[in-house]
């Protein structure tokens, strides 16, 4: 008899265990509470006709280094990479931009810039390290256990979780 499992959600989480599990021989369900699938990565047509918004998340530069998108072949998938990762408006009408070009994105945030750069090049350097740490799950030895602890300590300094960080400066 096949083993069978249900996941509650669609969301990328959910669908993510859904394909792991039937390819690891499960008969999988999955059950959705909302009238359409995609959870937080949703995308509907809410306003003009021939637009179509993201719902929740819009901007995904981690799911370039994703072990889970490398190990189900989907880094083939051509993705749409903007020049500005994110930005955050700030009080007085300015805004700090995170460009994927480091130099680019300290200069644009004046007397902060060199803090910032202290902060993400290192980090910038050693990608596969971060990427290895941030996109897996927490209970296993790293494996480049010096960036990983280093990731950490920074990320405890800028007092912070560092999604932010990982995902801005990802090159192409
Ligand atoms: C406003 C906003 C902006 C965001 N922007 C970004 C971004 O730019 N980049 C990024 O990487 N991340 C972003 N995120 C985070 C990202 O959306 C989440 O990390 C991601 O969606 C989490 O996936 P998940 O599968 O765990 O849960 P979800 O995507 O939340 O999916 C959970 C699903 O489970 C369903 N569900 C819940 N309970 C039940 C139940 N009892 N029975 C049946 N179904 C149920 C829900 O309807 C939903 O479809 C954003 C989130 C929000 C809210």
């Amino acid at each position: 008899m096949a083993r069978r499992a249900t996941i509650v959600g669609s969301g990328p989480n959910g669908l993510a265990a859904a394909v792991a599990l039937a390819r690891a021989g499960y008969e999988v369900r999955v059950v959705e509470a909302s009238d359409t699938p995609g959870g937080g990565v949703r995308t509907a047509a809410l306003t003009l006709p021939g637009y179509r918004h993201d719902v929740c998340s819009a901007v995904h530069p981690a799911a370039l280094s994703s072990p889970f998108f490398r190990a189900f072949g989907l880094d083939r998938i051509d993705w749409i990479v903007p020049e500005a990762s994110f930005a955050h408006p700030l009080d007085d009408g300015r805004a700090a931009v995170a460009w994927r070009d480091l130099d680019r994105t300290v200069a644009g945030l004046g007397a902060d810039g060199p803090a910032w750069r202290r902060i993400v090049r290192p980090l910038n350097r050693r990608l596969a390290g971060v990427a290895d740490f941030t996109g897996n799950q927490l209970i296993r030895v790293p494996r480049h256990p010096v960036t990983a602890a280093r990731f950490a300590l920074r990320m405890a300094q800028a007092g912070h979780d560092g999604r932010a960080v990982d995902a801005a400066h990802i090159p192409h």
